[in-house]
C-alpha cells in the first residue's frame, strides 16, 4: 500500500467506495464522476503507478477482471454496449498515481464521441510499425 495514494486507500476500505466487484487481488467501484451512469473502475489491489510499471501478474488479473465486470454491467444495466478506456501518465489524462481501467456504459443515443484521427503520410505507418516492433519508437 502506498500510504499517499487515495486507490489503495479505497482498497483498504480508509475511505468508501461504491464497490462492485471484489476478490483477492482486484476490486471494482463506481467513479465518482461517471461520463456515463455506471461507470465503473478496475483497479489492481497491488500498488502500480500504471501500465508501464504494473507487474505482468496483476495485469492479467485486471484485464480478466474488466471482462468479468464487463459482463456485469451487461446483464444489469440498460446499455447497448461499452468503451474501455486506461489513461497513463498525465499527458495521457492520468489524475490518479494507481492503475484503473475505466468502463464507460454506452447506450445508443448518448452522443459520446469519440477522439479525432491523424493521417500517416505515405510510407509513415511501414516505418511507424517497423520502428515499435524493433523497440526503436
Ligand atoms: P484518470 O483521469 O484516468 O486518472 O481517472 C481518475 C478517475 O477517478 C476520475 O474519473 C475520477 O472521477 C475518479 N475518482 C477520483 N476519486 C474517486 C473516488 N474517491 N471514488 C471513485 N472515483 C474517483
Ligand atoms: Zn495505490
Amino acid at each position: 500500500m502506498e500510504t499517499s495514494c487515495i486507490f489503495c486507500k479505497i482498497v483498504a476500505g480508509e475511505i468508501p467506495s461504491y464497490k462492485v466487484y471484489e476478490d483477492a487481488h482486484a476490486l471494482a467501484f463506481l467513479d465518482i464522476h461517471p461520463v456515463t451512469k455506471g461507470h465503473t473502475l478496475v483497479i489492481p489491489k497491488q500498488h502500480a503507478t500504471n501500465i508501464f510499471d504494473i507487474e505482468e501478474g496483476s495485469w492479467s488479473h485486471v484485464a480478466e477482471t474488466v471482462r468479468v465486470v464487463a459482463r456485469m454491467l451487461e446483464s444489469s444495466l440498460s446499455l447497448d454496449g461499452v468503451n474501455l478506456m486506461m489513461n497513463n501518465r498525465e499527458v495521457a489524462g492520468q489524475v490518479i498515481d494507481h492503475p484503473h481501467v475505466h468502463l464507460i456504459p454506452r447506450r445508443t443515443g448518448d452522443g459520446l464521441r469519440h477522439w479525432p484521427h491523424e493521417k500517416y503520410e505515405e510510407g509513415e505507418a511501414q516505418r511507424f510499425a517497423a520502428r515499435i516492433a524493433t523497440g526503436h519508437l
